[in-house]
């Protein structure tokens, strides 16, 4: 379906926030919601890539999309600019923690506290800080949904060389969702993960490996039937539908699930 085609206005009136939206499952994510008549902020590092999306979506519905230029490990930074979304926008109600890096890759014993700290930083505190400044608002709303992008590779299935500090972060944010669900259910707030598999995207370009390993840890071709349901890796448009659901009031009574998005690759 194109952008132009709005199909429905489940979330006409609310807004959300998407973390990680210059790209791929972020941004396929935000043109879903902003489709389906959400305001969206999408927090991302400032590049080509967030501007485009922001444009994408402005396009077919101006004032729709607004691009933060916001590095979701820096805490001031988070906080101040999910104040500024509430003022720009009015209120909070759906959030995407999202963004994410696989991050240092390689045997544990070359890995550095420096760049292990980084994988950590982006995607777990990341994580942490996105939910934590955004709930004050959610609150103030009645309720809400949040939705946590972890991975297959936190918790079914722990594949691919070298990626422990990834695996790491994954496995993190699975148990900080279910933690928050517990917590936030009084107040209406919603938390859910979810757990895609190999989806095509642009996030094998966040790898940090040196040059040797490269051939190893990122194949150049995706190995067939990795995925039993498909000849490939997932679209970023099939995980898109999933956060577009958590988010809508067709998942009112789901909160603290695991869910994973893969194609089965995780049963193999
Ligand atoms: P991607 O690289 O296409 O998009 C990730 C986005 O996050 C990029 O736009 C990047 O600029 C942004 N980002 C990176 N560091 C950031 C920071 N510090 N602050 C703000 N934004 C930052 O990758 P993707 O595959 O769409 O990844 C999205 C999420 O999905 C990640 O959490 C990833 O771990 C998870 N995931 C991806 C796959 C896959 O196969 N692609 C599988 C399972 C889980």
């Amino acid at each position: 379906m194109s952008i132009n085609q709005v199909n429905s206005g489940r979330f006409q009136g609310k807004c959300a926030i998407v973390t990680g939206a210059g790209s791929g499952i972020g941004k396929a994510a935000a043109i879903k919601l902003a489709k389906e008549g959400a305001k969206v902020a999408l927090f991302d590092l400032l590049n080509d890539r967030t501007q485009s999306t922001e444009a994408e979506i402005n396009n077919i519905h101006p004032g729709m999309s607004h691009a933060f230029d916001v590095d979701v490990s820096d805490p001031v930074r988070v906080e101040q600019a999910v104040r500024e979304v509430a003022e720009h926008f009015g209120a909070i109600d759906i959030v995407f923690a999202n963004a994410g890096i696989n991050g240092a890759v390689g045997p544990i014993e070359e890995i550095s506290i420096e760049d292990w700290q980084k994988t950590m930083s982006i995607n777990l505190n990341g994580t942490f800080l996105t939910v934590k400044h955004t709930v004050p608002y959610l609150k103030k709303q009645g309720g809400g949904s949040i939705i946590i992008t972890s991975s297959i590779n936190g918790n079914d299935r722990f594949s691919g060389f070298g990626m422990s500090a990834y695996s790491t972060t994954k496995a993190g944010q699975v148990a900080f969702a279910k933690m928050a669900a517990l917590e936030l259910a009084k107040y209406k707030i919603r938390v859910n993960v979810i757990c895609p598999g190999a989806i095509a995207t642009n996030i094998d370009s966040s790898t940090e490996v040196s040059e040797d390993l490269k051939e190893i840890i990122i194949p150049v071709e995706y190995p067939e039937g990795a995925q039993p349901l498909a000849d490939g890796p997932g679209e970023a448009e099939n995980v898109a539908d999933l956060v577009a659901f958590l988010a809508s009031n067709e998942a009112i009574h789901i909160t603290g699930a695991r869910i994973v998005i893969d194609g089965a690759e995780s049963l193999l």
